[in-house]
């Protein structure tokens, strides 16, 4: 039934090949901070001659901007960051989502809850599991997984060892929405298996929900991939750059000085004789000499 055999069927991780890839949702066109995303995670695949892969995470439709998934790829390209194999989309992947879903009922490894969001910032913002045993129609509901696999702590390559709010990462979450889109922490953990991705590179944005992936990924009784949280690019004021903020797009035609910038904001330190070089020199040089132990924790930027 599933391309992949989720639910208990481990696959050998020893002799597989490092598949790393940049997962934007299209929103908006590529900023700074998604740059340092996509060039972290590039290098970091690169340098270990692995796959890099693209994936646009478009099942956020109503959050979706027509033609950013072209936008999108046509600068990562114009900054030399050639992705492998083909570009997956995740609004075609929803009959897989389905299966698992429909394996997760069948499991008894989740069901519908009917509580608004109200409801449960009234009980303390966290949910106490009250529709678990009310056997709920699928009817104007959401469904929830139940979490055997609380996670507080995880380690990543960057950040350390990150301890996260228990009680939060512990609750029975939401994967598939009341208003019938699937949940990011879904869609996420069911294509990173889809794809055979080894390790998740990716801004810091994303540390906390990585709790509730792996809770996935035990559920699913699949091996996690290592994980690789790069500093955020936050402005003067503290606010993260993103899309939502407007943050400006990078120069297309100019990539050069951005690509030095993110390198250097990524804590490496390019070669003063590669402000003259060409895009192909700069990623050459990026590859030969990345260090992921010189990325720093946390940055600051001013724009
Ligand atoms: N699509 C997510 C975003 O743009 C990133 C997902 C991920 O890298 O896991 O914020
Ligand atoms: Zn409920």
């Amino acid at each position: 039934m599933f391309k992949h055999d989720f639910f208990g069927n481990k696959s050998e991780r020893s002799h597989v090949q490092y598949r790393g890839r940049f997962a934007p949702s299209p929103s908006g066109h590529l900023h700074f901070g998604s740059l340092i995303a996509a060039l972290g995670s590039y290098l970091q695949a690169k340098h270990q001659r692995g796959k890099w892969l693209v994936r646009i995470e478009d099942i956020d439709k109503p959050r979706e901007q027509l033609g950013a998934d072209k936008s999108i790829l046509s600068t990562l390209e114009a900054y030399g960051l050639y992705w492998d194999e083909q570009v997956l989309y995740q609004s075609q992947q929803s009959d897989l989502y389905d299966a698992v879903i429909a394996e997760l009922l069948n499991q008894r490894m989740s069901y519908y809850c009917q509580c608004t969001r109200a409801q449960i910032k009234a009980i303390g913002g966290i949910y106490q599991g009250h529709c678990k045993h009310l056997n709920l129609s699928p009817d104007g509901s959401a469904l929830r997984l139940i979490n055997h696999h609380p996670i507080g702590q995880f380690s990543d390559k960057v950040q350390g060892e990150v301890l996260v709010n228990a009680a939060l990462s512990g609750e029975d979450f939401i994967i598939h929405r009341r208003d019938g889109l699937y949940a990011y922490q879904l869609a996420v953990v069911i294509d990173d298996i889809y794809q055979g991705i080894t390790e998740v590179v990716r801004g810091c944005d994303l540390l906390e929900p990585t709790a509730r992936q792996i809770t996935l990924y035990k559920t699913l009784a699949q091996p996690q991939p290592d994980y690789a949280h790069l500093p955020l690019a936050v402005t003067e004021q503290g606010y993260k750059l993103s899309k939502q903020n407007a943050a400006p797009a990078i120069d297309k035609t100019h990539p050069q000085p951005a690509l030095i910038s993110a390198l250097t904001f990524l804590g490496q330190q390019p070669d003063p004789a590669l402000v003259d070089a060409s895009v192909e020199q700069i990623i050459g040089w990026a590859i030969d000499h990345w260090q992921l132990d010189k990325v720093p924790q946390r940055r600051e930027i001013s724009l």
